[in-house]
């Protein structure tokens, strides 16, 4: 595993712990990243009880295959005649996966709903007499999911959008699609039975929509796809005040670890597994953002960067190389750190210290909450991190 030299936390500590099973978890830290495990387990069990789903932070069989190419089945004819604008896409664009198990697939009697978001328009569909909550609060709910995607990115990623609520007996969420439609499209399985808890709780609408403000990639680099929607939902949430800098924290300090390199790993493009594809993917994000800060004295963070890249036209429906988002990126930011932080981590494995970086930032687990010490080296970078500048934690 390589030394790093120019990230201090990469490539020190955690190198021999990274080597072992169980990853680089300290004596004092095991409990806690136990107990992130089954956070992050428990959020994914509507999902593996589904079966599979991709793009919902569930493990992965391969790497390939999470946008755009779903299989080619049949889409049921909506009794609404959409827009000329929603209308443009050919047939086999508007291909849906087949309904999965237990689901109860496409309604016969979906409403179309609209909603507006800035510039954009979301055309949300789902039959409102399938549900147990109000279309009200579903729609409240996808509103709040595009205002924090788009208060992130400083205006919603994509002008048009169709996202369909599929439904299946029970409750809560079973990931979702975002496919590489024209439009672009969300899909996602919604419990017959959810309530506005479920709602509350929800993160995978806004993890998907996301993906909308990245250019597809090669399957070998799905970890940025992934990465980054696993990465920037939380913030976006915490930016309208959905989620507080604390949740975020706890789920970087509880799941992070996730992300490093276990044995026979070969970087990033080359070892596709569950947690190096989302978490891997994050913590590439995460140590970008911070180098961008670092090295920009706060001028910049990895917004700026993924902005530009929207702004150049990088979004889910065009195909891109991965060097050119990340040139895009660089150039926003007047610095070279995604090119180099990519160049280092592609192809062999980089053990990153997290208690190193933790510490560094100043932010600790503290009886199940979360402890901020001002006095550390990067407490600075530390403080808008989450909420963003100018905004008191
Ligand atoms: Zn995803």
């Amino acid at each position: 595993m390589r030394r790093n030299t120019w990230i201090p936390w990469l490539g020190s500590g955690a190198r021999a712990a990274a080597a072992q099973p169980g990853w680089a978890c300290r004596a004092r830290g095991r409990a806690r990243a136990r107990l992130g495990a089954l956070r992050s387990f428990a959020k994914l069990l509507p999902a593996l009880g589904a079966g599979l789903c991709a793009c919902a932070r569930t493990p992965l069989p391969d790497a390939t295959g999470t946008h755009g190419a779903v299989a080619a089945a049949p889409l049921t004819p909506a009794p609404l005649t959409p827009p000329p604008a929603l209308a443009r896409a050919t047939r086999a664009e508007r291909a849906a996966p087949e309904p999965r198990a237990g689901s109860r697939g496409e309604p016969p009697s979906q409403h179309l709903f609209w909603i507006q978001v800035g510039e954009s328009r979301l055309a949300l569909s789902f039959d409102p007499s399938a549900f147990a909550l109000p279309p009200a609060e579903l729609m409240a709910w996808v509103e709040r999911c595009a205002r924090a995607v788009a208060t992130y990115y400083g205006a919603f990623p994509v002008p048009e959008l169709e996202i369909r609520l599929r439904v299946f007996d029970g409750q809560g969420m079973r990931g979702g699609r975002a496919l590489a439609t024209r439009p672009p499209r969300i899909l996602m399985d919604v419990g017959d039975a959810s309530t506005a808890r479920h709602l509350s709780h929800n993160w995978s609408m806004t993890h998907e929509m996301v993906h909308l403000a990245f250019p597809s990639m090669a399957s070998q680099h799905l970890w940025i796809e992934e990465g980054l929607a696993s990465y920037v939902e939380p913030i976006a949430r915490a930016r309208i005040g959905w989620l507080s800098e604390d949740d975020v924290w706890k789920e970087w300090l509880g799941n992070m670890h996730q992300g490093l390199p276990g044995p026979g790993d070969r970087g990033l493009d080359h070892t596709p597994t569950w947690a190096r594809t989302y978490w891997g993917g994050a913590l590439f994000c995460l140590l970008a953002d911070l180098e961008i800060r670092k090295r920009t004295q706060q001028r910049y963070q990895l917004r700026d960067a993924l902005s530009a890249i929207v702004a150049a036209g990088g979004h889910l429906g065009v195909s891109w190389p991965l060097e050119r988002a990340l040139r895009v990126a660089d150039e926003a930011t007047q610095t070279t750190v995604l090119a180099d932080l990519y160049r280092e981590m592609k192809d062999q494995p980089v053990a990153v210290d997290l208690e190193a970086l933790w510490t560094t930032l100043g932010v600790a687990w503290d009886s199940g909450g979360v402890r901020y010490t001002d006095a550390a080296p990067l407490a600075l970078l530390r403080r808008d991190f989450v909420l963003g500048p100018g905004v008191a934690p």
